[in-house]
């Protein structure tokens, strides 16, 4: 690698940095960047920016790769190469997998799975023992084999002794809490929210309430035990109230919400579609309008896609029966800026810390600098070039989208990482 982008604008609202350049990047490290012209080595390939836009490379925390146990759905190879498509340099896995990450050799063998996207792979581990919320999995010795975050997700951890113990347990490791919260009870056999276009369709709705009772219950024990807890793809009001208050409070508490929370309603069902069938639930305008003060504040702290790929078969099923997910890696950079920073709900410095900075912190990782001498960890996008979704480019092997045939303006061009330039190809 040995690229040199001309007058490329970057921008990073942690080092203060926001202005046009010329970026030179050697061997996988920023060489120099400079107002002026840079006098590069002559076999250097150069790129005129003036469209073009780097942050640092952007991180997505929520991320189901499959593996092990269903690669036919996706796995680690595949995932991390729609990840790079779709502009990320790092993502965070969850332990849903068949077996669950509840065992530290689960844990070693997914990061140790060769893949070759130059993306970072960490990893969720399971809270309990086989995601079944009995015992609690061995914390310590997952967060020893590499595991950064902690999680049942896909259910919520009900036994709150298990939680408190979880929270005493991490604290000797600083270790993180996150929480898949939806009240059990009251969303057996839900298909979506419970609201108008339940009604209409004749599905079991997921009632919003119960997904703030599940977060409520947390964050008094978060309180109660000082443990660090992060909220897993809010998409209520009430949720984004609680934990405006909790941090109000001074809690260690963050939270995520979804592309697809901040810009599709209960209406995208439509007649039974089921790539808008997702847990939890694409709810009301009420909801989506509240999700998105909550992320341009502050109160959540960032964009998470919980990509969540199935083969084409289960989603054909009738809408009760197909699976609940869709995948995101390779659209959110695309909803994002068109939906959010080009309708000026988002500034682009909001969108840097929500998709690259504030994941990082989350997990308790250093933040990537763009500056002489550190090594090349950006997300080059093109922010007002337009485009259209076809899901047939994606290098996902699902195809389990809402957003097929849309319309976008900005799109992920290179991530640059692990000393690589890979090229998007959306
Ligand atoms: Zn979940």
């Amino acid at each position: 690698m040995n690229v040199l982008f001309e007058r490329i604008r970057l921008l990073n609202p942690a080092q203060h940095l926001d202005g046009r350049y010329f970026l030179w990047l050697k061997e996988g490290r920023i060489e120099a960047l400079s107002p002026e012209p840079i006098a590069a080595d002559p076999d250097t390939l150069r790129l005129r920016g003036d469209d073009l836009l780097a942050v640092p490379g952007l991180f997505d925390i929520h991320v189901h790769l499959r593996e092990p146990g269903q690669e036919y759905k996706e796995e680690i190879a595949s995932g991390t190469a729609a990840a790079a498509n779709g502009g990320f340099t790092a993502i965070c896995c969850m332990p849903n997998t068949e077996p669950p990450l509840d065992h530290p050799a689960l844990v070693r063998s997914v990061l140790a799975t060769p893949y070759e996207a130059p993306v970072d792979l960490f990893c969720c581990a399971a809270l309990t023992r086989g995601r079944q919320g009995e015992q609690l999995a061995p914390l310590l010795d997952l967060h020893a084999a590499g595991a950064v975050m902690f999680s049942d997700d896909g259910t919520w951890l009900a036994n709150a002794e298990l939680l408190r113990r979880a929270f005493l347990i991490l604290k000797a490791v600083n270790g993180l809490v996150a929480q898949h919260c939806q009240e059990p009870t009251l969303t057996q056999g839900f298909a979506i929210h419970d609201g108008v276009v339940a009604a209409r369709l004749g599905l079991k709705g997921y009632p919003a309430v119960a997904e703030d009772i599940a977060l409520a219950r947390d964050l008094l024990l978060a309180a109660a035990y000082e443990g660090r807890y992060h909220a897993q793809h809010l998409s209520t009001a009430g949720a984004v109230a609680l934990v405006r208050e909790a941090k109000r409070r001074g809690l260690a508490v963050t939270a995520e919400v979804t592309p697809h929370h901040l810009v599709l309603t209960e209406e995208a069902v439509g007649a039974y579609n089921t790539n808008a069938k997702v847990n939890p639930p694409l709810r009301t305008r009420r909801d989506l309008e509240a999700l998105r003060e909550g992320l341009a504040e502050g109160t959540i702290d960032c964009i998470a896609t919980d990509h969540a790929p199935h083969a084409l078969h289960e989603k054909l099923q009738e809408f009760a029966a197909a699976p609940f997910g869709i995948i995101g890696l390779e659209t959110a950079v695309g909803v994002v800026l068109t939906h959010l920073v080009h309708t000026g709900v988002l500034s682009y410095e909001r969108f840097v810390e929500a998709m690259a900075l504030a994941p990082r912190r989350i997990l308790g990782l250093p933040l990537p600098e763009i500056a002489p001498g550190a090594p090349a960890n950006l997300t080059i996008l093109a922010p007002d070039e337009e485009w259209r979704v076809e899901p047939e480019r994606f290098l996902s092997k699902a195809r389990n989208t809402p957003f097929a045939g849309w319309e976008f303006r900005g799109k992920p061009r290179w991530i640059v990482n692990r000393g690589r330039l890979w090229e998007c190809t959306l």
